[in-house]
C-alpha cells in the first residue's frame, strides 16, 4: 500500500536527505525505515531524496564489476534461493575448480567489457586452513592480480582470519560474504549455517582492512522489517559495497514459486538503503531484468553501481545493453577501492588496453 501523503510522524526523506549530506550518515533510523520500506510514504518523493544522496556523494560515477564462477555447483549448503546448492535439483552440475588460466581469461573478459573488478566466486561452504583448495585460490588471486586486467576480489564462504591473511597477501582486495537477509529471516532460507557464523567472517575480513561487500536478496518472502535489519546491520558493520540483488527464482530451489517484486517496489527498496547507507557502494546484481523498463531508474533511486557480464548460474542482458545505458544517462565507470599503480601500468600495455577510471570509495585508513 502506498500513500500519497506521509504520516505526519514519519520525517520527509528530503529531510533526511539534507541531514545525511550535511555529514550526519547515520540520520535515518531503523524505525522509519521500516515504514519507508513498508510504503507509507510517497515512493517517487523517497527516490527523489535517494538521487540527491547520490549525486552528492558519488556525482556521475558507477561502479562496474564482474564476476565468475570459478568452481559451480555441489555445494554442501541449503541456501532456499541457490541453484548451486546440493540439496535442491536445479540441473546445475558440479564442476571442478576454473583452472589459474582460465580465471586470469575471465579478469581480462571483464576488463575488456568495462569491469573495474573481478570477483572469484566458489561455490564452497568455506576452505580450511592449509587446504589445497584454499592454495588453489591463493594461488589463482595472485595470478589474477599479476595480469593486471582487473582487482582480485572473492566469494569463497567461510574462511579463518589466517586463511584470509593469505588471500590478501596474493593481492584480494575485497571479500563478498552476503548476509542474505535480515537476521530474523535468515533461518526461514538458510539452516545448514547460522547468519552469526557470517558476521564473524566478515568482521575477520574488515579487521584485516580488506574492503567487504556484503548484501543480500530481495523477494525471497521477507517483510519490510527484515529488509530494515539487514540494512542497519550493514551500517552497523560499516561495509563498503552493498549488492541488492532481486530474487530470480529457479525451478527445483526451495523458493522456486516466489513471485517477482514489483518494479516500484524495488525501487523503493534501492531508494530505502541509499538513505540508510550513503557512504557505501549500492550496486544492483542479479534480477535486474524484474525490473523491466524501468532499469535506467536503478540510479535515480540511489545505486552507485552495477554488476554487469552473467551472473553465477543465470544470464544477464548484454555489456553493450548495459554501456549504452550508462552513456545515455551521462555516467562514467569507477574503479573501485584504491588506485593500484600497476592497472595504470597496464594500461600503456599493447596487450590490454586498460581505462583510466577516476576512483570510487577509496578508504584511506585501510590501504
Ligand atoms: S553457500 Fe553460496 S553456493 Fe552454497 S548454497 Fe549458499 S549461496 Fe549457494
Amino acid at each position: 500500500m502506498q500513500h500519497e501523503a506521509r504520516p505526519l510522524d514519519l520525517p520527509a526523506p528530503h529531510a533526511i536527505a539534507d541531514r545525511v549530506l550535511a555529514g550526519e550518515l547515520d540520520a535515518l533510523d531503523a524505525a522509519s525505515l521500516t515504514r519507508y520500506l513498508a510504503g507509507e510514504h510517497d515512493t517517487w518523493e523517497l527516490i527523489a531524496a535517494a538521487d540527491r544522496v547520490r549525486r552528492g556523494r558519488f556525482g556521475n560515477h558507477v561502479h562496474l564489476c564482474s564476476i565468475v564462477n570459478a568452481k559451480q555447483g555441489g555445494c554442501p549448503e541449503d541456501c532456499g534461493f541457490c541453484a548451486q546448492s546440493k540439496h535442491f535439483d536445479t540441473g546445475v552440475s558440479a564442476e571442478k575448480f576454473l583452472t589459474h588460466d582460465q580465471m586470469v581469461s575471465a579478469s581480462l573478459r571483464a576488463q575488456a567489457q568495462g569491469a573495474s573488478a573481478l570477483g572469484l566466486v566458489t561455490a564452497t561452504r568455506g576452505y580450511e586452513d592449509g587446504s589445497r583448495a584454499l592454495e588453489h585460490m591463493v594461488e589463482g588471486i595472485r595470478a589474477v592480480r599479476e595480469a593486471g586486467f582487473t582487482e582480485a576480489h572473492a566469494s569463497l564462504g567461510f574462511v579463518s582470519k589466517a586463511g584470509l591473511q593469505r588471500l590478501k597477501d596474493a593481492g584480494m582486495t575485497e571479500f563478498n560474504h552476503n548476509l542474505e537477509t535480515g537476521r530474523g529471516y535468515f533461518g526461514e532460507v538458510v539452516t545448514t549455517h547460522s547468519y552469526d557464523d557470517r558476521i564473524a567472517t566478515i568482521r575477520h575480513a574488515r579487521e584485516l582492512g580488506l574492503r567487504t561487500c556484503v548484501g543480500g536478496i530481495m523477494g525471497m518472502g521477507e517483510r519490510p522489517e527484515h529488509r530494515a535489519e539487514l540494512a542497519m546491520d550493514l551500517r552497523a558493520l560499516d561495509v563498503d559495497e552493498v549488492p541488492i540483488n532481486f530474487l530470480v527464482s529457479v525451478d527445483g530451489t526451495r523458493l522456486a514459486r516466489s513471485e517477482p517484486l514489483q518494479p516500484l517496489e524495488m525501487l523503493r527498496i534501492i531508494a530505502c538503503f541509499r538513505l540508510a547507507l550513503p557512504r557505501q557502494n549500492i550496486f544492483i546484481a542479479a534480477g535486474r531484468q524484474h525490473l523491466g523498463q524501468l532499469q535506467p531508474l536503478i540510479f535515480s533511486a540511489g545505486a552507485s553501481g552495477m554488476m554487469i557480464g552473467d551472473f553465477l548460474t543465470t544470464p544477464n542482458r548484454s555489456v553493450q545493453d548495459d554501456l549504452d545505458m550508462l552513456a545515455q544517462l551521462g555516467l562514467e565507470g569507477s574503479v573501485c577501492g584504491a588506485p593500484r599503480p600497476e592497472l595504470a601500468a597496464a594500461a600503456a600495455s599493447p596487450r590490454a588496453p586498460v581505462r583510466r577510471l577516476p576512483v570510487l570509495g577509496a578508504r584511506p585508513e585501510l590501504a
